[in-house]
């Protein structure tokens, strides 16, 4: 791609990120958090790139940004505390967790295939303009290489991903400098810090009237980089096929549906040309199809990915996928 472009903070360079962004573009801005790396969340492969351009080796879910309650009402069912909460911490620096609703239109990878959505309004008003002028909800993680320090101004961003974005918005240093704070509701109602950030724990208690559960709600956790207590995305949760899947397949078994990528050819590919931003894109829907069309008999059998870029995180979740169930 072409060299990253940095645009003013200002009506001119907000129009040219928002026109980038509703292209399919990455542009990466600056939250009252940290810079986060933007892409349309309504769109497989512009998510896809934003793993692409991180260097993520697992697609572990994004938060969808919003410009208001109104537009984050649309893609999740808010109850009353939910709402107690948005409307105390909106915008700020509060991630909600909160059943996402049907038909949305979500790219899979920003909830990786989980029920649930994570969403925030942030409070930056380079941010609100941006999201104003895009119209739609934006996936956006921090904007550093995976496993790198949170960047809190434009030039940090530059520095991990120049060259991998099509722009960054230059709107000065981060206030807050640390993540969001992200807050989600236990099966049984009970709310649940999934990750300390922003928003104080005790605002989050005096705001509900009660105290909060802390940390993940199963056993196994991870994050971008791998196992680690205290940190929010269940690893049981994810979406996996009810069929077995068999992984490094060439050749399709009896009764087995086979996925293709590349010179493979499959019942369903994962991407006929042997691109992997498309094989990512592609990978929660193609679960699903392959689980459909296998039926309650049958398997699924996925040809080899190659382990490099993007194939990681595919991997990563084939074999997740492909691991023996409990
Ligand atoms: P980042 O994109 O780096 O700001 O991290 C987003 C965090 O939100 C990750 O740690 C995710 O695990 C967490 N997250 C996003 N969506 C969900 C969800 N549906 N359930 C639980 N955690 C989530
Ligand atoms: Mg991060």
């Amino acid at each position: 791609m072409e060299e990253t472009r940095i645009l003013q903070a200002d009506d001119a360079g907000i129009a040219g990120a928002a026109r980038l962004l509703r292209q399919g573009g990455l542009v990466a801005f600056p939250t009252e958090t940290v810079y986060g790396l933007g892409g349309d969340a309504r769109d497989d492969r512009a998510v896809a790139r934003i793993f692409d351009a991180k260097g993520r080796p697992r697609f572990n879910p994004l938060i969808a940004h919003l410009p208001d309650l109104a537009k984050a009402e649309e893609l999740a069912l808010f109850d009353d505390r939910a709402r107690t909460l948005a409307a105390e911490f909106w915008p700020g620096p509060l991630t909600l967790v909160l059943p996402l609703r049907e038909g949305t239109g979500l790219s899979a990878l920003v909830t990786a295939g989980l029920p649930t959505v994570a969403l925030r309004v942030p409070a930056h008003p380079v941010a609100r303009a941006l999201l104003r002028a895009f119209g739609g909800p934006l996936a956006a993680p921090s904007a550093n290489p995976s496993g790198r320090v949170s960047p809190t101004r434009a030039a940090h961003v530059m520095a991990g991903l120049s060259g991998r974005i099509e722009a960054v918005v230059d709107g000065g240093p981060c206030a807050v400098g640390v993540e969001s704070t992200i807050l989600g509701f236990d099966p049984d109602g009970g709310p649940r810090l999934l990750r300390p950030g922003g928003v104080a724990l005790e605002a989050l208690e005096a705001a509900l009237g009660r105290p909060l559960a802390i940390g993940p709600a199963g056993p196994e956790t991870e994050t971008e980089t791998g196992p680690r207590p205290n940190a929010p995305g269940q690893l049981a949760s994810h979406y996996a096929p009810a069929a077995p899947v068999r992984l490094e397949a060439r050749a399709a078994g009896t009764g087995e549906i086979l996925v293709g990528f590349g010179p493979v050819k499959g019942d369903l590919t994962l991407s006929a040309t042997g691109d992997l931003v498309e094989a990512a894109a592609q990978l929660f829907h193609i679960l699903r199809e392959a689980d459909h069309l296998a039926g309650p008999q049958g398997a699924i059998a996925f040809a080899p990915i190659p382990e490099a870029g993007l194939g990681r995180a595919i991997n990563d979740r084939l074999r997740r996928a492909a691991a023996p169930r409990p």
